[in-house]
């Protein structure tokens, strides 16, 4: 089973990722808990580029690949081995943060960029994803410095946020869309409901 969890920085995607991991393996299954950009070393390198501040002006199209270079090597790497053996596989953020972020957010076409996201991602197609909708004013007044991408601007991220809730709604049943700015528990529980139904036998 794969789940992941989208939404903007400042959401809340590590903590509520962490908090199902420990309550998937509380039911004696195994989990795998990853994140993207960043999941063991090919993935620490891609991602020190990617949100070094230094790294300074990146073009867009460098960019759309280095994040779907991450991926590639991520669901090669990680995520398929985990998934034949039978485990819980759950990601901190997945395809749809290229979509919305390079995608909506640098206004690259998205018609060139879905089939090349696709086939970096090898068509694997999340069982869940969680999207944690919150006002990107809301989620970034949170975060004390700023990465390369964080740092961009407001109209960036407001994009970004959109795009997220466009690819939500164009699959409704394969997404569980919450409102970020619920208590962590509320939030926890709603997402361990949905995924109740979804690991039952
Ligand atoms: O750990 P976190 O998810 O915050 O780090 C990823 C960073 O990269 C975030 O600042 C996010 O805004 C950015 N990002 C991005 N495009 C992606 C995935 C993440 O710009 N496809
Ligand atoms: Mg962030």
């Amino acid at each position: 089973l794969f789940v992941v969890f989208e939404g903007g920085d400042g959401a809340g995607k590590t903590t509520q990722a962490r908090l199902l991991a420990e309550w998937v393996a509380a039911q004696g299954r195994e989990v795998v808990l990853t994140r993207e950009p960043g999941e063991g070393p090919v993935g620490e390198k891609i991602r020190a580029i990617l949100l070094d501040p230094a790294t300074g002006d990146l073009s867009p199209r460098a960019e759309a690949l280095l994040y779907s270079a991450d991926r590639a090597h991520h669901v090669d790497a990680t995520i398929k081995p985990a998934l034949e053996r039978g485990a819980v596989v759950i990601s901190d953020r997945y395809i749809d943060s290229t979509l919305a972020y390079q995608g909506a957010g640098r206004v690259l076409d998205l018609a060139d960029l879905e089939p090349i996201a696709w086939w970096a991602a090898d068509h694997l197609v999340p069982d869940l994803t969680v999207l944690l909708d919150l006002a990107p004013r809301d989620g970034l007044a949170t975060i004390k410095e700023l990465d390369r991408l964080e740092a961009a601007g407001h109209d960036f991220h407001d994009r970004t946020r959109d795009h997220f809730l466009e690819l939500a709604g164009r699959a409704p049943e394969r997404y569980l869309i919450l409102d970020a700015r619920a208590s962590i528990t509320e939030i926890q529980a709603a997402i361990r409901d949905r995924l109740a139904g979804l690991l039952a036998p």
